[in-house]
């Protein structure tokens, strides 16, 4: 039996909801994130400094089930300058990393706000490992919570 008042509603929650698609530099591997991100932040440490090849990183997390990723990936494990566990999945044709979860955050997934391409993505509510940050660095915003 048909139920087109629970059809109506539930279309339109599906029509309010913003799904972005993240993707590697050359376009095989996409990670389609539901709903706002739970959290977005700058990270200094050294070890995203590599990974990004920035003086930083600027990430935004979903929880797991809210990202699918579609394409061919490698995942590599590696402890962080934090001292977290980290695993990072990227593209192994152009090397860029499309999605990463760590340790200290579990049951989220990480994803490399550049790899959006949206200079109208959010922007970060948090700036952790500012110890590592470069001199001329400033994250602005007074509502930025900051982390050494
Ligand atoms: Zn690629
Ligand atoms: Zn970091």
């Amino acid at each position: 039996m048909r139920n087109l008042g629970r059809r109506g509603i539930a279309a339109g929650m599906m029509a309010g909801t913003i799904v972005r698609v993240a993707t590697c530099r050359c376009g095989q591997l996409q990670a389609t994130c539901t709903g706002e991100p739970v959290r977005v932040s700058v990270c200094h440490c050294l070890d995203c400094q590599k990974r990004s090849g920035s003086a930083f990183a600027v990430q935004a997390r979903w929880p797991h089930a809210d990202v699918t990723l579609a394409g061919e990936f490698t995942e590599w494990s590696h402890t962080a300058d934090s001292g977290s566990r980290a695993t990072f999945r990227f593209c192994p044709r152009c090397g860029a990393t499309v999605t990463f979860a760590i340790a200290a955050l579990p049951g989220l997934t990480g994803v490399p706000v550049g790899a959006f391409a949206d200079p109208q993505f959010p922007p970060p509510a948090f700036s952790v490992y500012e110890a590592r940050m470069h001199s001329w660095v400033a994250i602005v915003g007074a509502d930025v919570e900051r982390w050494d």
